[in-house]
């Protein structure tokens, strides 16, 4: 683990496996974190904060371009070390780390662009203003289906801002972003600036959030833990961000491009074999071409080339590991108990590793779990609709916001649709872009917050306000103001 600039082990001198998905076997042992390593690496960032928050916003700047530039010329190992340890295609990896190099170049620019402001005060004897200071020490806690990009998320903006930074991977995939981490220094950043703890949620993951030198705490991942970890932040009063679940519409009218909407779809639910927050896991079709796209999709389910995720040709790799490929199948046959037909997959697929074939389901009501709970994997709900009106309805009955789409070539219903549906990203004819300067967050159960965006950074500040008397003049004690 990277604490206070040096590589340890835990306190404990214990380690755990990762398991390569693929091969379903142990590849890496990583250090097995307790509250004592959590608490070494708050005190190493907090003792880091001293200096750091007092460099200056293009310093800061400097060294992340410094970082992102290492993380273009690294992405390819990074990327292959991501693949083995959670399985996700390494064609997918290669271009998010390549990409992940310009989150850092763009809060590089954020970081001397954002500052206090002048205010005009009530009163001429006062000059009054605020100045924006880094607001600590951030724990940043992280799941395991894109560690890397979504520590950055956290990352890019902390350290732009002036704060330090302790990161929780995932258990379940926590190699890249070790080998993330040994970046930093490379790039000239201050030991204690950046530190990663590995270990499980309840040993590591639950001190972190609860320690009481922890100022901010940006969480991704489960809305269960998301709540737990609001309760444990609200011990000590720390801030949070909460990127969470998502069920996910994707609506496709009559009059859209069914081979783009057909291909948005698969984007949706079938990429990084489902397991992304923002996955389109509801596909919600107009009456009129229901049957034409459903058999469209169910076709390229079937031809789906499933395999090594480090193979540049495979499309679609296992699941992350043996538990979730577990709750998947689970979720399959709950889907067939309720009624839900099957059109594609459902089952297992080849191989020792844990694959589940493209999986879609047809005749899907809106209160069946198939269509309410998430599942985080490949399987596709569709329900059918028959006017605009019944599409935002449906759309919106759910207890999640994160994001939907939109298929259509009317510009007045994409306006329409984009204005009613209740999710924090709205994409028209597209699915699953995002970038760093677009805002990324939920409604409702998906979460508290945004990422990305230039509003990012000032989430990791204090507003200071500042007033200063101008005249030397005495007033009277016992009135406010
Ligand atoms: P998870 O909630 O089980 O775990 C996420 C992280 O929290 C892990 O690092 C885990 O160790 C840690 N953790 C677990 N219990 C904790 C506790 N009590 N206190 C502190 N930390 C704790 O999620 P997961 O299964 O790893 O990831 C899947 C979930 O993440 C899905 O629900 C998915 O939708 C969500 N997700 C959301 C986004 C987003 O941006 N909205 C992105 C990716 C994933």
């Amino acid at each position: 683990m990277l604490i206070g600039g040096s590589w340890v082990e835990a306190r404990s001198g214990e380690r755990f496996e990762s398991v390569n998905p693929y091969l379903g076997t142990p590849w890496a042992t990583v250090p097995r974190a307790g509250a004592a390593d959590v608490d070494a690496a708050v005190q190493a960032a907090r003792a880091a904060f001293v200096d750091w928050s007092r460099t200056t916003p293009v310093a800061r700047g400097k060294l992340l371009r410094r970082l992102a530039d290492l993380i273009a010329e690294r992405a390819s190992s990074i990327a292959r070390v991501e693949t083995t340890d959670n399985g996700k295609l390494i064609r997918e990896m290669e271009g998010q780390l390549r990409g992940l190099a310009d989150y850092y170049h763009y809060f590089a620019g954020a970081a001397d662009k954002v500052g206090g402001e002048t205010l005009p005060a009530d009163r001429d004897n006062f000059f009054v203003y605020t100045v924006r200071e880094p607001l600590g020490v951030v724990a940043a806690i992280t799941p395991w289906n894109s560690p890397v990009l979504l520590a950055s998320w956290k990352i890019a903006p902390a350290l732009a801002a002036g704060c330090c930074v302790v990161v929780k991977p995932a258990e379940q995939a926590p190699c890249s972003t070790l080998e993330f981490a040994a970046l930093f220094e490379e790039a000239g950043f201050p030991p204690g600036v950046m530190n990663v703890v590995t270990g499980f949620g309840g040993e590591a993951g639950a001190p972190l959030v609860e320690h009481p030198g922890v100022d901010k705490v940006a969480f991704t991942g489960g809305t269960a833990t998301g709540r737990a970890v609001m309760r444990g932040a609200a011990s000590h009063l720390a801030r949070v961000t909460l990127e969470l679940g998502g069920k996910s519409p994707n609506v496709v009218f009559a009059d859209a491009d069914l081979d783009a909407a057909a291909n948005g779809v698969v984007a949706g639910i079938f990429a990084a074999t489902g397991q992304t927050c923002m996955a389109g896991s509801r596909l919600l079709v107009e009456d009129a071409v229901h049957d034409e796209l459903v058999e469209r999709l169910a076709a390229r389910a079937a031809s789906i080339r499933m395999g090594d995720p480090l193979d540049p040709e495979t499309e679609m790799g296992p699941v992350a590991f043996e538990g979730h490929l577990q709750g998947v199948l689970a979720a399959i046959a709950s889907a067939s108990d309720e009624g839900a037909r099957l059109v594609a997959g459902g089952t297992r697929g080849d191989g020792p590793g844990y694959f589940v074939r493209p999986t879609i389901f047809g005749d899907v009501t809106n209160d069946m779990r198939l269509a309410r709970e998430e599942i985080f994997g490949p399987v596709l709900a569709a329900l059918r609709f028959s006017s605009e009106e019944e599409a935002v309805a449906l759309a919106n009955d759910t207890a999640f916001g994160l994001a939907a789409g939109v298929w259509t070539r009317d510009v007045q219903r994409a306006h329409r649709m984009a204005r009613a549906l209740r999710a924090g990203t709205v994409w028209v004819n597209a699915y699953r872009a995002v970038g760093p300067a677009a805002p990324f967050g939920g409604y409702k159960d998906s979460g508290i917050g945004r990422e990305n965006g230039i509003q990012a950074i000032t989430g990791y500040t204090e507003t200071k306000t500042v007033w200063i008397e101008l005249t030397g003049a005495t007033r009277d004690p016992f009135q406010l103001g």
